[in-house]
Formats: C-alpha cells, sequence, structure tokens
C-alpha cells in the first residue's frame, strides 16, 4: 500500500509543498492529494486589486497539477481527527473522508473580527475571493464621493487604502489606524508613506481604534463618528477553528504549534505550513502570517517530510523573516528590510523600482504555484520502508 501524504489547501504554502513533495517522492511508494474549497488558486496577496475592479489571472488548480501525478480533490475540510488519521470533507459529491498516514495542514487564515460589533454584518474584507468578489461589487455602484474607511493600520490596511485612492480618485478614502500607520518603518519610508497617503488624498484617522461598525458609519472608542458608506475591515487574520476543534495542540492564535521541523507537536503524522502554523523563526519570535512565511514554512514542512519517509537526516532550512514589500497602488510601493530582531533596517526602497519588485514578486509567485514539478529530478527518491525495497535492504 502506498503511503498517502494529504495537504489541506492549495494556497501559497499548500500548493508549492504538494508540487515539492511530487517532485522530490518516487510515486511508486506515494500518493499525494490536495484537499482545495475553491477551484482556482487564489492569488490573496492581490485581493485588494481584485476588490477594486482589476481582474486577477485565472489558474486553474486542475491544469496546475496536471501531469504532476497530484489528485485534487475539490472540498471544504469540515474537521480532522487525529487519532484515527482521518479528515472530513464536503463537496459537490457529499460528505466524505480522506485517510492519510501524513497530513500537511495549510488551511491559511481568515479575516479577524476582533468581535467588534458590526463587523460581520456590515463591514467587508479583502481575505478571500468571494468576500473581495463582494466588495468588488458594493464599490462598482458607489457613485462619486462615496466615503470608503478601511480599518487596520497593517500591511493589508495599508495597501488596500492606496490601491482604492489610487484607482477610484472620485471615492473619498479614509484609514483608521489604532497607532500610527507604519509605526515600525524606518523613519524614511515612514515618512514616503506619509507622503503617499497625502498624494493620494487618504484622510488617516490616527490613534482611532474603532468599536462599532453601522451600515453607514463606525465609530471610535472616543465616541466619533467616521462616515462609511463602505467599511473594509483589515484589522487583521485570524485561523480556522478546525485545527483546534480536532484535538491538535494550537497556540492562543488558534494556529497549530509546531517545532523546528514544523512538525506537530501533538501528533507526529501532522505538520502544518502557512498562517496556520504558529512557527518561531530563526530570531526566537513567532513568523508572521505572509507569503514569505508560508515560503519557509512549506520548504521545511516538505524537507522533513521527505527525510523522515526516506529515512535520511531532517535538514534545517532558514526560518528567516526579511521585511516587508508593501504596494501603495500600481506606481509606488516600499520595501523596508529588517535586522535580526524584526527592527526596520535605516535603507529602504521606495517609488517605482520598489513597485516593479513588488510586481516581480507576486508574478514570480505566481509562476511557481503555475509550474509546480518545475526542475523535476530524473529519479526521485524512494521510501525507506517501501515493500520492495526492504528485502533490499534485508539482504544488504
Ligand atoms: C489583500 C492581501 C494582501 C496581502 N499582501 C501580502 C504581501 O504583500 N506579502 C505577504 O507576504 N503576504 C501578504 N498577504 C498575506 C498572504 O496572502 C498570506 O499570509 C498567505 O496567503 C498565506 O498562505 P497560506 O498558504 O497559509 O494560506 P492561503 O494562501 O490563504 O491558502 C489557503 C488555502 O486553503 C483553502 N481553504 C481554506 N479553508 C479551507 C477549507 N475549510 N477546506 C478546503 N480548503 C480550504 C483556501 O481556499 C486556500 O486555497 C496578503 C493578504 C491579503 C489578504
Amino acid at each position: 500500500m502506498k503511503h498517502r501524504i494529504v495537504v489541506l489547501g492549495a494556497g501559497y504554502a499548500g500548493a508549492f509543498a504538494a508540487g515539492n513533495l511530487a517532485r522530490r517522492l518516487s510515486p511508486a511508494d506515494t500518493e499525494i492529494t490536495v484537499v482545495n474549497a475553491e477551484p482556482d488558486f487564489v492569488e490573496r496577496m492581490r485581493l485588494h486589486q481584485l476588490a477594486i475592479g482589476q481582474d486577477l489571472p485565472s489558474r486553474k488548480l486542475a491544469d496546475v497539477f496536471a501531469g504532476t501525478g497530484v489528485r485534487l480533490r475539490l472540498a471544504r475540510v469540515t474537521g480532522v481527527d487525529p487519532e484515527r488519521r482521518a479528515v472530513a470533507v464536503t463537496g459537490e459529491d457529499g460528505d466524505g473522508e480522506l485517510a492519510y498516514d501524513t497530513l500537511l495542514y495549510a488551511l491559511g487564515s481568515s479575516v479577524a473580527h476582533h468581535g467588534v460589533p458590526g463587523v460581520a454584518e456590515y463591514a467587508f474584507d479583502v481575505t478571500g475571493r468571494s468576500s473581495a468578489l463582494r466588495l468588488r461589487e458594493r464599490l462598482a455602484g458607489l457613485g462619486e464621493g462615496g466615503t470608503v474607511l478601511v480599518v487596520g493600520e497593517g500591511l493589508t490596511g495599508i495597501e488596500t487604502a492606496t490601491e482604492f485612492a489610487e484607482a477610484r480618485p472620485d471615492l473619498s478614502v479614509a484609514l483608521a489606524a489604532r497607532g500610527e500607520p507604519g509605526a515600525w518603518l524606518s523613519p524614511k519610508a515612514r515618512r514616503h508613506l506619509r507622503q503617499a497617503f497625502d498624494r493620494l488624498g487618504i484622510t488617516v484617522h490616527e490613534h482611532t481604534a474603532v468599536e462599532a461598525v453601522e451600515p453607514t458609519r463606525a465609530i471610535a472608542a472616543d465616541g466619533t463618528s467616521i462616515p462609511a458608506d463602505v467599511t473594509v475591515w483589515s484589522a487583521g487574520f485570524a485561523v480556522h477553528p478546525i485545527a483546534a476543534a480536532s484535538g491538535l495542540e494550537v497556540a492562543g492564535t488558534g494556529q497549530i504549534a509546531v517545532d523546528r521541523t514544523m512538525r506537530s507537536v501533538s501528533h507526529p503524522d501532522v505538520y502544518a505550513a502557512g498562517d496556520c502554523a504558529y512557527a518561531i523563526g530563526d530570531n526566537g519570535r513567532p513568523l508572521p502570517m505572509s507569503c514569505a512565511s508560508a515560503g519557509v514554512t512549506n520548504m521545511q514542512a516538505t524537507a522533513a517530510i521527505i527525510a523522515r519517509l526516506t529515512g535520511s537526516t531532517v535538514p534545517t532550512t532558514g526560518l528567516t523573516y526579511f521585511g516587508n514589500h508593501i504596494s501603495l497602488g500600481r506606481r509606488d510601493a516600499i520595501i523596508q528590510m529588517v535586522d535580526g530582531d524584526a527592527r526596520s533596517k535605516s535603507w529602504y526602497l521606495g517609488g517605482r523600482p520598489a513597485a516593479g519588485i513588488k510586481s516581480g514578486v507576486l508574478k514570480g509567485a505566481g509562476w511557481g504555484i503555475a509550474h509546480p514539478t518545475f526542475g523535476m529530478p530524473k529519479r526521485r527518491r524512494r521510501l525507506a520502508t517501501a515493500p520492495d525495497r526492504a528485502g533490499v535492504r534485508a539482504a544488504a
């Protein structure tokens, strides 16, 4: 019987991981299945662009994995039973169950409401394709002078506010920030950000914690009312509750607690990568939820899975966070590198060159997903436990 590897989620972490596993492990003794709710690869890093009316390239997962040996199961994961090594799914063909020998959990994240009243009912977000499309429709129907409030001064909030203001100068765009937007940036990069907000006509409400969202306004902690025909909630990501409900050990964030090799600390057959993994970086701090972290955690997880299955030494790959690439619309961006303690270096790159690099990074990530088995070695590795190899080893 082949060793069944099931990868949950075909986002940046899961799609790369599945391709990497297929590239390195022999199909003679492994069977790799990816489960994803949507038929397309969703470029989450560009969902604010989708929301404001830009069209993104479509990448069907069926095409991505065609000819790779990876099986694609289009279904929604509803639960994991790590004691029975089974995943519960529901799809067009009804409910089902998938058995695994090794599980890689990479279901990503969605919007964090933080329990703020009115967010679930009235606010929009750009953390998933369906929510971005709902916002796109709303914005398309918003006439000149319409007010849009983006709540959250993190990377997604900044990218969303600047993208919307650049693409729709007819709208009045505001950003509500708990603190000072870009406070973590170097002084020069912070100045660049402020100039971008001014140039794009974005009103910034600093030190403003939004405590309630209503259909046409948001209410701040000090009682200030901010008019908003559309409120876009960008106050952080939250992981799906499936991991915690399954009995896997999770951190306070709900992310799966993993060791240095991305292996669950409670269930050794389970690995996690991407937003849903509580991974400690080489600087001793939790890696931020980001595409960059999805990259390094899936590389580590796949390296560990392959090594353990093929009986070789488990390598440690770098878990370094280098910095942020922040889009400020299509023609401007900030690239801010950080040091080993995650503090911004004084050097940053801004303007068109930075926008060009960010665009290249996005294209590179998309290309990598579309070519999951690029560089496939001629001979893929056999499992240490493969039945037809056990005799060879015994005889040797
Ligand atoms: C607007 C926006 C801009 C961003 N910009 C940047 C940026 O510039 N740089 C950066 O580093 N990061 C950025 N991020 C963050 C980055 O997109 C995420 O950190 C990254 O996508 C995480 O990768 P992942 O593979 O863990 O999750 P995802 O990419 O979210 O993939 C998860 C996959 O699992 C599937 N899935 C989820 N639930 C289920 C289920 N129950 N059943 C089956 N399938 C399911 C989803 O459909 C998806 O395919 C941005 C995010 C947003 C929303």
